[in-house]
């Protein structure tokens, strides 16, 4: 069994950006497991699929395979066999995405996967259900989140930066809407487990949040 840092918590609250950071001082894998739900995503997309097909979504994950390989340190996710990594972060994969994770062949179809990668490395892995449900055993345990405003005005800066239009009020609906739908779902929902330590990082620089977390490891 590797070494397993589990990093939970809600959309925008930084998980990938920290889970990056401890990977690196650590010398771990980063394991991003929300780009492998957006990799069966863009498959359910590719299908012709709408989010409310259940069934459809259910039957889609029969031979879909979705694999994970890293380049330059680099996680990408393979989608039967294409490297779809950089389509992963686009509007209609994430919104596809948080709909279908609550569909429980979905989530079946990646649990393997991420137990075996933290079977086998030494690994920080990021999600909604991490320490709650994929890795119960892990040596440490964050639930990481930040106030929704806080979320909306990084998300607003990020998308900006890019040169993209945005509103502010829709970005904040948006990410209310999406933490509803993670803590509200029958299996796996997001929560913070019993023994994990709860980091707020709205008003914490990502150093502090990455020092915070490298002392819970013993460095
Ligand atoms: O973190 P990210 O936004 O990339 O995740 C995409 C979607 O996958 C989320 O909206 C969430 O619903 C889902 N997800 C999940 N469980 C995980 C990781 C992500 O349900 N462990």
């Amino acid at each position: 069994m590797g070494y397993n840092i589990a990093i939970d918590g809600p959309a925008g609250a930084g998980k990938s950006t920290i889970a990056k950071q401890v990977a690196k001082k650590k010398g771990f894998i980063y394991v991003d497991t929300g780009a492998m739900y957006r990799g069966l995503a863009l498959h359910f997309i590719r299908q012709g699929i709408q989010p409310e097909e259940r069934e459809k979504i259910a039957f889609a994950c029969q031979d879909v395979v979705i694999r994970i390989g890293y380049e330059d340190g680099i996680q990408q996710v393979y989608l039967n066999g294409d490297n779809v990594t950089s389509r992963l972060r686009e509007e209609a994969v994430g919104n596809m995405a948080s709909k279908s994770s609550a569909i429980p062949e979905v989530r079946e179809k990646l649990l393997e996967l991420q137990r075996n990668l933290a079977k086998e490395e030494d690994v920080v892995m990021d999600g909604r259900d991490i320490g709650t449900h994929v890795l119960p055993d892990a040596d440490v345990k964050v639930y990481l989140t930040a106030s929704v405003a806080t979320r909306a005005k990084r998300r607003f800066a990020e998308l900006t930066a890019k040169g993209e239009e945005c509103d502010f009020d829709i970005i904040a609906a948006d990410i209310a809407e999406r933490d509803a739908r993670d803590m509200n779902r029958e299996i796996a929902p997001l929560k913070q487990a019993e023994d994990a330590v709860l980091i707020d990082s709205s008003d914490m620089t990502i150093e502090e949040v990455t020092d915070a977390i490298l002392a819970l490891c013993g460095r």
